[in-house]
């Protein structure tokens, strides 16, 4: 309900998270419903301050999940505001901010603010271009990984991934030294492989496709993704950028400016690589080659 918000009377300079700038995001994937229904927040006068950068925890979430609308609300100084009841996470739309977690709601756990970006986001369909990249992308980044359920979490960042071959690091090998009998090589070289056996063979069996990280990723999003053989095979190299994330569609040239806050600034487009839209001017691919890496017979796009 968009109700008669007093805060914002007497503003003479539109919002403070930058609505003014040319804002290229798909709101498509929002359901505004259940945006609108959320409690709305406008800094006035006060001292808080809402990020001109939109996006959230959102790495690896779909195309436009919620996580890539969510901005941060700081005080003056850049921190989080000290007030319990102060809002901490909006998602800003045209003239208003919608709070999505209040400062008390950290302490609560982040249960809550999870289970609110599953209940804005109204999914692309599983075919859409957008879900496609995505899917790429998840491959690309979760290459040679696998999801160890039963794995004990016996180093930091290790808990339940398992890399698939397994790295030389995760394997003995056999340190010389002048000093050992050729019984005590021998048997040593022995034990080795016998642990470099059980490792690999361990890690053969739990390296199947539906537990790779890509699927399982795609599967809390999308539940009938079916694993790709070819991408676990060969996920390839970034070469379609990240627009997909926010935008509707790939942007032209012209067009192209990045997500404020992704890691990547805009590109010359004439000499670098685009990490947004993807093109590189040293190898443009061409529709003839984007159809070949998709796998799709060359005429499929050519009605003649
Ligand atoms: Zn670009």
């Amino acid at each position: 309900m968009r109700a008669l918000n007093t805060s914002t009377l007497g503003r003479t300079q539109g919002p403070p998270w930058g609505a003014r700038k040319r804002q290229v995001m798909d709101w498509s994937t929002i359901d505004l419903g259940v945006l609108h229904s959320l409690p709305t927040w406008y800094p006035g006068g006060g001292t808080l301050r809402v990020s001109e950068h939109p996006g959230s925890g959102c790495f690896g979430d779909p195309p436009g999940y919620p996580s890539y609308f969510v901005r941060h609300v700081y005080t003056a100084n850049g921190d989080t505001p000290h007030r319990a009841s102060a809002p901490e996470l909006v998602i800003a739309e045209g003239e208003d901010a919608y709070v999505l977690a209040y400062v008390r709601d950290y302490m609560t756990g982040r249960t809550a603010l999870l289970r609110r970006l599953r209940r804005l986001w109204a999914p692309l369909p599983y075919e859409h271009e957008r879900v496609q990249l995505w899917i790429r992308s998840v491959y690309r980044h979760q290459r040679n990984c696998y999801r160890d359920d039963a794995g004990a979490v016996t180093e930091p960042n290790d808990g339940g991934t398992l890399i698939f071959p397994v790295p030389y690091y995760k394997l003995r090998s056999f340190v010389d030294d002048a000093r050992f009998s050729e019984e005590w090589r021998a048997a040593e070289r022995t034990a080795i492989a016998a642990y470099n056996d059980d490792v690999r063979a361990r890690a053969r069996a739990i390296a199947i496709p539906d537990n790779h990280s890509a699927v399982r990723q795609i599967r809390a999003y999308y539940p009938e993704h079916m694993p790709d053989l070819q991408l676990i095979s060969n996920p390839g190299d970034q070469l379609e950028g990240d627009w997909w994330q926010t935008e509707a569609e790939r942007p032209t040239i012209e067009a192209c400016t990045p997500r404020s806050g992704s890691r990547f600034g805009a590109a010359d487009h004439s000499t670098q690589w685009c990490q947004w839209c993807g093109r590189n001017p040293g190898k443009e691919m061409s529709d003839d080659e984007i159809d070949l890496r998709d796998g799709l017979p060359l005429d499929v796009h050519d009605p003649e």
